[in-house]
């Protein structure tokens, strides 16, 4: 079964009396370990796509199964629990906050678990598979864009997730820190998490098991879960 599928998924959002149809039915899978880049024009849809697949937004219609469970059927407590179980996000601008150490950034989304000690512990063990074993007690601006974002990388596994989601996690990066951050999503994926990043960043293709590309809405290639539907529109 896949981690996470949508059917015929559309997403409009009305403002001042104008509808915008920003994704306009679209059929997408994703795979336990796979890494799939979405890529696309600005206003194509990708922000909106990652905000469904995240459980952060709900389509306007369409369905969307996690695991096999159609999403809309959920409370929004079950909703909540299950991304917070399940989905790790990391976003362009990190959303470090700034009185926290890195380690004690890492440890935020498992504070409520209620073990402080298997938390530091699996907080400093991240931090050091990052790379960043001597700045774990650094605050966020002592930090480097690309330490910062490795932060952001840790925190995002915390919990445990079965999917990472991030929205240009190489934008603000040099080259040399994007590969690092790149290579280090490839070996999550080894781990059976699936990945899923939004990039404008062409070399992120050399990363990716696949790639789709949204134009207007619509998906032109990449779809994916072509061995479960038989059916001709998918690749
Ligand atoms: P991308 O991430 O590819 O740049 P988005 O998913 O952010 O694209 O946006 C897709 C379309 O939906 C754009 O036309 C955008 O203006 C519109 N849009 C996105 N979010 C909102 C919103 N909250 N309210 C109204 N329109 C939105
Ligand atoms: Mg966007």
């Amino acid at each position: 079964m896949s981690l996470i599928t949508g059917t015929d998924v559309v997403k409009e959002y009305v403002t001042g009396g104008e509808t915008v149809r920003a994704l306009k039915g679209i059929d997408f899978a994703v795979e336990r370990g796979e890494f799939v880049s979405i890529v696309g024009p600005s206003g194509s849809g990708k922000s909106t796509l990652l905000n469904i697949l995240g459980l952060l937004d709900t389509p306007t219609s369409g369905i969307v199964e996690l695991d096999g469970a159609d999403v809309a059927e959920m409370t929004t407590k079950e909703r909540t629990d299950r991304r917070s179980e399940t989905i790790g996000f990391v976003f362009q601008s990190f959303f470090l906050v700034p009185t926290l150490t890195a380690r004690e950034n890492v440890e935020v989304p498992r504070l409520l678990a209620g073990e402080p000690k298997e938390t530091t512990r699996r907080a400093t063990e991240l931090l050091e598979r990052m790379g960043l074993g001597d700045r774990t007690d650094h605050y966020p601006d002592e930090l480097s864009g690309g330490q910062k974002q490795r932060v952001a990388i840790a925190r995002s596994l915390i919990n445990d997730p079965d999917l990472l989601l991030a929205d240009e996690p190489t934008g603000n990066l040099d080259r040399e820190t994007g590969d690092v951050i790149l290579d280090e999503f490839g070996n999550i994926c080894n781990e059976d998490v699936a990945v899923v990043t939004v990039t404008h960043d062409d070399y992120v293709a050399d990363y990716a098991d696949r790639v789709v590309e949204l134009i207007d809405g619509r998906i032109v290639s990449g779809e994916g879960g072509s061995e479960r539907s038989g059916g001709d529109t998918r690749v």
